[in-house]
């Protein structure tokens, strides 16, 4: 792998966008800054990155991306504090998953230096996108996709590696309201469920769409062998409270490692809080519904932080979250954001 990188070319936009974004609404990842990163990968090799002006792409109806579906992605955020600092949350975490997700997608692993330094050069000629209203943040999305041409179903033979910045608020305004999904999967033993394929996505669109019919806003994955255990919450980790014990899947082929959840289990042995990490069954939850020791369920993931589920629906019975005054959710919630904003001490090292 070609891992040496020339200087980073910038060409700026004759007139900034920004004045027409309103930054007290904004929704989630719906307006975006006024550059991209983008880079080729062709002849074998990663070339050097561009930033250039935030644009449409062109390419050939034959692009192995559109047929295929080979493409990745990644999530993370920026955030300002109140000096102006500009940081990361874990990125080097977001690099590596990034290259996990493309060894299982074929598709050639990009180097440290081009993810690294093509993200911070992007970030900080972007700087005054980055919102400083309370939950808000600059959502970053590097992506890879096959860009190379040709019908025949196997890897391409280019790729485009760009990232994108998007000003956004907070994902979900509210409780959620849940569905325990029987039939449907997200993804199987031996597949791509821990990788941030682009397909993977695509394929829970219906079931969600199914579960919003019936009045919830997202669906709780369990495994694909037999419905048995709960695995994901849309697409986040998803967390459970029994009792005072917290308790979260092992990650697996079947499920993404976050970021958001492993940080979120070491706050929370840090601060005392009784963890597990095991699989956790249907039927222990709602058990646990149904005799009172359940007390929280939330899911996990950069987006959202954290978000409170306020009902499961199981085989037609909708099962109510109590209201606690001190939810671990709230708690764990605000020492992650306090980190991720430098408000706070950050014992872990994850701030950049
Ligand atoms: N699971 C899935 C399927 C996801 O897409 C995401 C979002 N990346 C997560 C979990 C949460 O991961 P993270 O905390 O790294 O955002």
């Amino acid at each position: 792998m070609n891992t040496t990188m020339q200087k980073i070319s910038i060409e700026k936009v004759k007139t900034s966008k920004i004045d027409q974004v309103d930054f007290d609404n904004l929704d989630f990842g719906s307006v975006f800054t006024d550059h991209m990163l983008v880079c080729d990968y062709k002849n074998g090799a990663w070339e050097t990155p561009k930033i250039i002006p935030y644009q449409p792409i062109s390419l050939e109806p034959s692009a192995k991306i559109f047929h295929y579906g080979q493409s990745i992605f990644e999530g993370m955020k920026a955030y300002k504090d109140t000096e102006n600092k500009i940081w990361f949350f874990r990125p080097l975490d977001n690099h590596r998953r990034l290259n996990i997700s493309a060894k299982r997608m074929a598709i050639p692993e990009i180097p440290e230096a081009f993810f690294m330094e093509g993200l911070k050069a992007l970030v900080k000629l972007d700087e005054k996108w980055i919102p400083q209203k309370d939950g808000s943040s600059l959502y970053i999305r590097p992506f890879i996709f096959a860009s190379g041409k040709g019908f025949h179903a196997s890897p391409a033979d280019e790729y485009k590696f760009i990232i994108c910045l998007a000003p956004s608020g907070s994902y979900f305004s509210g409780k959620v309201k849940v569905l325990i999904e029987e039939k449907y999967s997200r993804s199987a033993n031996g597949g791509v469920g821990y990788a941030k394929a682009g397909g993977n996505y695509a394929g829970q669109f219906y079931p969600t769409q199914l579960a919003a019919q019936k009045g919830y806003s997202q669906v709780i994955w369990t495994d694909d062998n037999n419905h048995e255990y709960i695995e994901e919450a849309g697409a986040m980790n998803i967390f459970v409270r029994i009792g005072d014990t917290l308790i979260t899947g092992p990650t697996s082929d079947r499920i993404l490692d976050g970021i958001t959840r492993k940080s979120i289990l070491q706050i929370a042995e840090d601060e005392g809080i009784p963890t597990e990490v095991r699989k956790i069954t249907v039927s222990e939850v709602v058990e646990a519904a149904k005799n009172g020791s359940l007390k929280e369920m939330f899911g996990a993931g950069t987006a959202a932080v954290v978000s409170p589920i306020s009902t499961f629906g199981f085989r037609d019975v909708d099962y109510d979250l109590p209201e606690l005054a001190e939810s671990y959710a709230t708690r764990l919630k605000k020492r992650i954001t306090d980190i991720q904003f430098n408000r706070a001490e950050d014992p872990f090292g994850w701030r950049y």
